[in-house]
């Protein structure tokens, strides 16, 4: 069983919210950032949703971490295709974050800058990766994550879903434990609030959700922000 909580906010400077978020039954939970012009960040990130839900709660139970990167791919040929089809929709994508708990079994699938965190003991780990230009550089060892952090080319990603015809998907599963605690955000969070922060608000916030939104509120909420806070109890 789980207590989960979400929040979604457009944040203090843009007028749309291009982030989607969703939690669909049993116990998955999905959240993506789009991006695009005009309103078509809030189409792609919009459709990843709705064709994960439809995908999901159409394939046969237990699902696992290849269900959830096949839920992706037919994301992305939905939001391909639309693209090709429609000029205000050109270039269109969106981050996905998938995460699906079976028990003590969890597992994602995630393309993008979205995160998915895990508070175990106190500690906060980050379970993603970026597939972001400046991430890549860190893997390299040609940025440092505090340079990568202000990188003016900070938002560009090197996967998104629906901006071209394939998708690299990263999965992944392993064991939960008792009184785990996962996030999901997008990185209207991550950008406005330090790691420090996120783990105390996940450890004595009633609604946690609601506060982590309230502090990348305080900090300039320059961006779109949502969270799903999942705790296992
Ligand atoms: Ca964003």
């Amino acid at each position: 069983m789980s207590k989960v909580f979400q929040a979604t906010h457009v944040g203090k400077v843009r007028r749309n919210n291009e982030d989607s978020l969703i939690v669909i039954e049993p116990e998955t939970f999905v959240v993506a950032d789009g991006m695009g012009g005009a309103s078509a960040g809030e189409v792609a990130s919009s459709m990843l949703v709705e064709s994960v839900k439809n995908f999901l709660t159409n394939s046969p139970a237990p699902w696992d971490e290849t269900t959830l990167a096949r839920a992706i791919t037919r994301a992305n040929e939905d939001i391909w295709n639309l693209s090709r089809q429609n000029e205000e929709y050109r270039g269109m994508g969106t981050t996905a974050t998938i995460l699906y708990l079976d028990g003590i079994r969890a597992c994602f699938a995630h393309v993008g800058d979205s995160r998915i965190y895990l508070l175990r003991n106190e500690i906060l780990n980050q379970i993603t990766e970026d597939h972001s230009y400046v991430e890549t550089l860190v893997r390299r060892g040609e940025l440092t994550e505090e340079q990568a952090r202000v990188h003016p080319m900070k938002n560009v990603l090197t996967q998104a879903v629906g901006a071209m015809p394939e998708v690299q998907i990263d999965t992944a599963s392993f064991s939960a434990q008792l009184d785990d605690v996962f996030l999901l955000c997008t990185d209207g969070l991550t950008n406005m609030v330090d790691d420090e922060t996120i783990a105390r608000i996940l450890q004595n916030e009633p609604n946690p959700a609601n506060a982590l939104i309230d502090a990348a509120l305080e900090n300039g909420g320059k961006d779109n922000v949502s969270v799903i806070v999942v705790g296992i109890d």
